[in-house]
């Protein structure tokens, strides 16, 4: 008989923001490199059905999945690392729990009985963790419960990991807690005394530890360690260190010198002979930690100020920056500051400029005139969903004398209509889920700068919008000068712009931050570093590790 799908609890406790994310992920990481199949699955304890309808200040980047769900960044994460698509099923809100089990009780699903936390929640909850484990295709389901143990928020969880831990037996299941452990510098001590009160709370709730990964800013000595181990219960071997590393893509190398791997394996009675192949995460992390070139990209955007709202293409640009061999020296250049009178001044010396996706009109003037600096200057430039939209509007404007030339988003009676609303988006008044979402195919046209980049006709990319170009002026943009070079073979909308007479300048509709990973990096961002980079081939920039990570 096949092994049982074996599951994997992360749980966080003395404070949030200790990165369950990027341990879940290197856990993943290292198991896939083993040769075992792997999924993870983040539960977040809010009441929004999705982050889809959350302000990127309050929650950071929402994350596209292929079948169109918005999720949590950390799905992110874990594509990026396992390079495996994740979906709707990978995240699960306390608002979409409630919700199905509100919508079997109006069905009479339960009729007669009183509908409880405790047991309807959580079987809603342990439903929802099993069903990735029912597909049969995966070793390990690593669920990642957001929150801090303790929170009220999250109890209906830990309840649930209790009881499955319960109805499946030590074998199958495994919990790994979270915590830090800081640094007093007036008596010069690392602390444990939260770790222990943290782990107290989870067995207040019935559940005991497997596994604690103590984050920190200083090396765990043993001693140390085994007092942890001592109060908390666990196994001293099962007591690591996750210390504060120059970049995340180190964390799965310093979890395998933690052997987290075989502690979870020998833990969970599987194999743990060998080592796991990292040889190509290796040479990734030797790229971009020892790059030759460096280069000067501007990322304008309206939500700067949160590193985390641009996620995906933080990331995808170091992605590509490695595959250059290549820093990205990235400066975050809020579109309110850029106006007419000093857009020169703050966009010149960059390298390449890349326009960040949106919502709304706030910043949306400083977006319009990057794209204006860029496409003047023959300056690389990059635009994403909103981003591809201001470059056309600016085009419109300047190149087809259409002054008024605007996306009805923003001047719902714009004479010139050149971004506006796309049919099947009309008529929807309902904010959540309602935009076009996930992936469509798209077809290149040949000699583009898009078709060489991806070295094929035909791809598929993930989408979040609710506007598109306004195929009625295809024909005056290309007379202009600025091409469709992709295009949804299925209803012909315009999913790609670029202008062939410039150096490198491509507009996307869809999101190609989504589908970068480590080991298969972006073709567009790729070539968009090149193109930026190659300004001055010959370059060898000290290179700046300020804002590499
Ligand atoms: N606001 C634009 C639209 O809905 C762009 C969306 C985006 O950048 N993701 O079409």
């Amino acid at each position: 008989m096949a092994v049982p799908t074996k599951y994997i609890f992360v749980t966080g406790g003395v404070t949030s923001s200790l990165g369950k994310g990027i341990i879940s992920a290197s856990l993943a990481k290292l198991l896939q490199a083993r040769g075992y199949q792997v999924t993870i699955q983040k539960l977040d304890p809010y009441i929004n059905v999705d982050p889809g309808t959350l302000n990127p200040y309050e929650h950071g980047e929402c994350y596209v999945t292929e079948d169109g769900a918005e999720t949590d960044l950390d799905l992110g994460h874990y594509e990026r690392f396992t390079g495996m698509p994740t979906s709707q099923a990978n995240n699960v809100t306390t608002g979409r729990i409630y919700q199905s089990v509100i919508n079997k009780e109006r069905r009479g699903d339960y009729l007669g009985k009183t509908v409880q936390i405790i047991p309807h929640i959580t079987d809603e909850i342990k439903r929802r963790i099993k069903l990735l484990g029912s597909r049969h295709k995966y070793d390990f389901v690593i669920t990642e419960i957001g929150g801090t143990v303790g929170d009220m928020e999250s109890l209906p969880y830990i309840e649930s990991v209790r009881q499955l831990k319960w109805e499946m037996g030590d074998n199958n299941t495994l919990v790994i807690h979270l915590t830090l452990v800081p640094y007093l510098s007036a008596s010069g001590e690392l602390k444990t005394k939260p770790t222990q009160h943290s782990v107290k709370v989870l067995l207040e709730n019935g559940i005991q530890p497997n596994v604690l990964v103590l984050r920190t800013e200083r090396e765990l000595s043993m001693d140390l360690r085994r007092k942890v181990a001592l109060f908390c219960n666990v196994d001293a071997e099962a007591v690591i260190q996750s210390i504060d590393a120059p970049t995340i893509y180190e964390v799965p190398i310093l979890m395998q010198k933690e052997k987290l791997d075989v502690i979870v394996l020998k833990k969970l009675g599987m194999n743990y002979e060998g080592q796991p192949d990292l040889a190509p995460w290796k040479n990734f992390l030797k790229r971009m930690q020892q790059p030759k070139y460096s280069v000067h990209i501007g990322l304008v955007g309206k939500y700067v100020e949160l590193r985390d709202a641009y996620m995906s293409i933080t990331e995808s640009l170091k992605h590509a920056g490695a595959a250059n061999n290549c820093h990205v020296n990235l400066t975050l250049i809020h579109s309110e500051n850029i106006d007419e009178s000093n857009y020169r001044d703050r966009l010149r010396g960059l390298e390449g400029i890349l326009v960040a996706p949106g919502f709304g009109d706030r910043g949306i003037d400083g977006k319009i005139l990057a794209a204006q600096y860029a496409r003047e200057n023959d300056v690389p430039f990059f635009g994403i969903c909103l981003g591809l939209q201001c470059a056309v509007v600016e085009f419109a404007r300047h190149k087809l004398g259409l002054a008024k030339a605007h996306s009805t988003e923003m001047i719902p009676r714009t004479p010139d209509p050149v971004i506006d609303l796309m049919e099947d988006q009309k008529g929807i008044t309902e904010k959540g889920g309602t935009m076009r979402l996930g992936s469509y195919p798209c077809v290149l046209k040949e000699s583009t700068k898009s078709y060489k980049a991806y070295g094929c006709e035909e791809i598929s990319e993930r989408h979040r919008h609710r506007y598109e170009f306004n195929d009625h002026y295809l024909k005056d943009f290309e007379k202009a000068g600025m091409i469709a070079a992709g295009i949804n073979p299925d209803n012909g909308l315009v999913e790609i712009m670029e202008i062939p007479s410039h150096k490198w300048f491509v507009g996307v509709q869809f999101h190609p931050e989504y589908q970068s990973n480590v080991l298969h990096p972006h073709p567009l961002f790729v070539d968009f570093i090149k193109a930026s980079l190659s300004r001055d081939p010959g370059k060898t920039t000290q290179v700046k590790r300020t804002n590499a990570n």
